[in-house]
């Protein structure tokens, strides 16, 4: 390997941890001077607005999802319990509720409180646990209403009235929130600045979409369990700044050495998979060792999908018209991105076994999660019977260790294997 090589071979992994850790000193500095801090959620985050107003940014699905690796989600979620939240409530919630009992006090750092706290409607739970905010901070709320294009081949299509109707609707409760972020922080709304977001997010998404090509080759350059959910966090995070279109070229241009040298994410690749859903992040290595061991590689995830952006294929927004086209771009991805690979996966994952060589799918349900979970079984159903595809459906959670149990995921997955692999032996590959 060359020294250039070598120099670029992991560099990604350096810069993320860099990135992540400027978000929690930002953090943790806005939670001692004060700073207005707006809590927000991946699936819609507004993020090229607020960052207009110069807030900071804080991801409570993401500052939930790092206490689970750090392997010191419980305690939090025990606070919440002993708080009076059930243990079926959504375990992300539960987490942030003890961060918030326990003063924002973090294993990476300090969670400020909020001066606003904005959901959209694309998870029941995000309006509940927003109302958790209020009434725990007295911070102002707001919900953006996208008009429900729910339902399998309803994505909406821009020629049509009622698509412009929706959009004006939209834009209607943008403008309304673009005045209480200039009542919270005092600062004039700048159209310019605003454009310049935009413009990086543009380049950004399409960076992004690079990045999620390159997993096509055999090998995969990356698992999109592990790696992927470290991209999902900084397209969050950085979306419209240039640091996150920088990471995303760097990430791309390590990925592509890595193509070029043969380096695959596993030594011996054997089976390509994509995951519905998510990992288990209490026990994110082993679930990730469990089909790494067998020579598995997750391709690609629905995760990195509705919970990494929503970029809709193309995606782009119209510079001339900033307000209009975010509107539009929140309509799109909120059927493509947020409801099309979440809600109605079936035909998105039949694409992606087509287009990335895939060999079988797992979907992982995640029992304190049903707005992710719920249908998982029919989809594996629909997918062996309509496309023959082969699946594993597996249950556990997100942050709440309580619910993985080893021996039984582990017996699940090895007796898949076997299976993938008698057929892979049947069809002579
Ligand atoms: S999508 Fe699931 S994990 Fe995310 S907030 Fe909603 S219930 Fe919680």
């Amino acid at each position: 390997m060359t020294a250039q090589a070598q120099d670029l071979v992991g560099a990604t992994r350096k810069e993320s941890r860099r990135l992540f850790d400027s978000w929690w000193q930002e953090m943790t500095a806005a939670a001692g001077d004060g700073r207005p801090t707006a809590y927000v959620f991946v699936m819609g985050s507004f993020n090229e607005l607020l960052r207009v107003f110069d807030f900071v940014i804080n991801f409570p699905e993401i500052t939930a999802l790092q206490t689970a690796v750090r392997g010191q989600s419980m305690a939090y979620l025990q606070a919440a319990e002993d708080y009076g939240f059930s243990p079926d409530i959504c375990g992300y919630v539960k987490v942030d509720v003890g961060l918030q009992l326990k003063g924002g006090e973090h294993p990476h750092g300090r969670v400020p409180r909020p001066a606003l706290a904005l959901a959209t409607n694309m998870c029941n739970t995000y309006v509940k646990w927003a109302e958790f905010w209020e009434h725990h901070y007295g911070c102002p709320v707001f919900v953006l209403d996208l008009p429900a294009w729910r339902g399998a081949g309803a994505a909406p299509d821009p020629a049509d009235p009622a698509f412009e109707r929706d959009r004006r609707y939209v834009e209607g409760q943008l403008r309304e929130l673009i005045a209480l972020c200039e009542r919270i922080t005092g600062r004039p709304f700048d159209i310019d600045r605003l454009r310049e977001s935009m413009a990086e997010t543009n380049r950004m998404a399409a960076v992004y979409h690079e990045v999620l090509a390159l997993n096509r080759h055999r090998p995969a350059p990356f698992n999109a369990a592990r790696e992927g959910i470290t991209y999902q966090g900084i397209a969050n995070l950085y979306r419209g700044a240039p640091e996150g279109t920088q990471f995303f070229a760097l990430a791309r241009d390590e990925l592509r050495e890595r193509i070029r040298l043969g380096l695959g994410t596993v030594p011996d690749e054997k089976f390509r998979l994509l995951l519905a859903g998510t990992a288990c992040y209490t026990h994110f290595k082993r679930f990730v060792e469990l089909f790494e061991s067998w020579g598995g590689v997750f391709v690609l995830s629905t995760y990195m999908i509705f919970a990494g952006g929503g970029f809709v294929p193309g995606f782009g927004y119209d510079l001339t018209r900033p307000l209009e086209s975010l509107a539009e771009q929140m309509l799109q991805a909120a059927w493509w991105g947020f409801t099309g690979s979440m809600f109605y996966p079936q035909e998105w994952l039949a694409n992606a076994v087509r287009d990335w060589g895939v060999d079988g799918i797992c979907l992982h349900g995640v029992k304190s999660c049903r707005t992710t979970s719920t249908g998982l079984p029919d989809v594996r159903e629909w997918l062996r019977t309509q496309r023959d595809v082969p699946g594993l459906f597996i249950q556990s959670d997100l942050v709440d260790a309580r619910l993985w149990s080893d021996a039984q995921i582990k017996n699940r997955v090895d007796a898949f294997f076997e299976a993938l692999a008698a057929r892979k032996a049947g069809a002579g590959r």
